[in-house]
This record gives structure tokens, sequence and C-alpha cells, in this order.
């Protein structure tokens, strides 16, 4: 019934029988206790006792679960927290429990996954014994290669995404036949430049362009404005 499977006591025998529950014999987890009676127990132990039976285990006298509540009192909780227990992965003595999480974080037996698992190297082990693999690691090998290849890929990208707004841009400038110019090509019904009320749209960026700013266009319709112009135009 104890909590933790991962550490032992030094000393049980030592620890005052005040600081033990009377369901598992062990130092209190967690401790609770009733308004009811008084009596106190691990959390994990009361809560399951109850699902049996609604009584205290000390006296028998009618108890909820709603009766419980967490023990505060801090010189209990000093003294449970004192207590000295040996971790069990790494032998390791004299360790306040209290102190145990802290202990869990950098016990040298704790269960670690080898850095190059992202490269689903699936080893596990101590933490003692993760240098030794890492250095004998088939994927640490293969990581430079991997980091080369997502670099490359990275650069290609990008190329092709330049290709794309470059193509995106010719077909904008071939207008559907009705290929963009510099000047106008019939003055008299030019929509672009002198029939069109509102700045026309560029057909690239597609923000307002005033006519100073148009670089090509088509008299039909559609414009590139300069900005898209220089930056697009193969040179
Ligand atoms: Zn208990
Ligand atoms: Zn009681
Ligand atoms: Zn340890
Ligand atoms: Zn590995
Ligand atoms: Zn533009
Ligand atoms: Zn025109």
């Amino acid at each position: 019934m104890e909590l933790s499977c991962e550490y032992e006591y030094m000393n049980e025998g030592l620890v005052d029988d005040e600081l033990k529950c009377s369901i598992c014999h062990h130092p209190f987890v967690s401790p609770v206790s009733t308004d009811i009676c008084g009596h106190t127990f691990c959390q994990i132990c009361i809560e399951t006792w109850l699902l049996q039976q609604q009584t205290c285990p000390s006296c028998r006298r009618r108890v909820l679960a709603s009766n419980f509540q967490p023990v505060s009192t801090r010189i209990v909780l000093n003294l449970l927290n004192r207590i000295p227990v040996r971790c069990i992965s790494c032998r390791e003595i004299n360790i306040e429990r209290g102190n145990f999480n802290d202990h869990k974080q950098q016990c040298i037996k704790r269960i670690v996954s080898c850095s190059f698992s992202n490269l689903t190297c699936l080893w596990t082990g101590k933490q003692d014994e993760l240098s030794q693999h890492e250095r004998t690691c088939p994927y640490r090998q293969v990581q430079p290669i991997v980091d080369e290849l997502q670099n490359q890929n990275r650069k290609l990208q990008t190329t092709v995404q330049k290709q794309a707004e470059q193509i995106r841009f010719l077909l904008i400038l071939l207008n559907n036949g009705k290929l963009m110019n510099q000047s106008c090509i019939q003055d008299d019904y030019c929509q672009v430049f002198r029939l069109s009320p509102d700045e026309p749209k560029c057909n690239m960026c597609r923000s307002p362009t005033r006519h100073i700013n148009i670089a090509v266009h088509h008299c039909d319709d559609g414009c590139l404005c300069k900005t898209c112009y220089q930056m697009y135009y193969p040179s």
C-alpha cells in the first residue's frame, strides 16, 4: 500500500508510531485527518478504505470522504519530510524523503532516452550509461548527414518558392494574352490611365497604385506596380 516504490525507508523502526498510518503501517504520505475524530491516514490509504466502508478504521465512527482534510501542521509535515530514505535505483542513502523528487531528477540511475531519439534511436537506459551508449550509437554517424539534408531541403524550398513567385509574375505580365506594356498602345481608350477614376490595383501585390507608380499595364485592364515589377523582373 506504500505510495512510492522508488525509495525505501532506511530505518523505519526509528520513526515514531504517531507518524505512521494504521492502514499501511508506513510513515504518512500526504496525510489527511477527519474533523469527526481527528484520526489521520495517508490520503491514498483512506480513499481506498472508504470505497469499502464509510467508517474510521481506527474508531469505527461513521465518516465520509468529505470529513477528511489535509494535515497542515508544520511540525508533522517537517518530521515526515526529514525521514531518511534510500534510492532504490542508485542506492544513495540518507536522502530526506521531502527531497526525493529532487533526487529523482538527477539520479544517475534514472531512465533516460538517447539524444538521437529524434532520429528514431529507441535506446533507453540509465543516466550513467547514456554517454557510453551515445559514443557508439549508430545514429551518431547519421546525424550530420540528416542535418545537411535538412539544410539542403530548406534551401530548395526557398528556391522553389521564389520560382513559383517568378512564374506568377510572368503569368501576370502575360495577362491572358493582353501583354502588359510600359506605354499605352491605345491612348484614347486607356482604361487604366485615362478612364479609371480609382487607383487601379496591382495584379501582383493587390494594392491600389497611383498612376505614377505603375510600371506596366494593358490599356484594357491590369497593371503592375513599380515595386513588384522591379522585384520580379528577371534581370
Ligand atoms: Zn497509509
Ligand atoms: Zn477515528
Ligand atoms: Zn537515485
Ligand atoms: Zn542512440
Ligand atoms: Zn505591386
Ligand atoms: Zn494605357
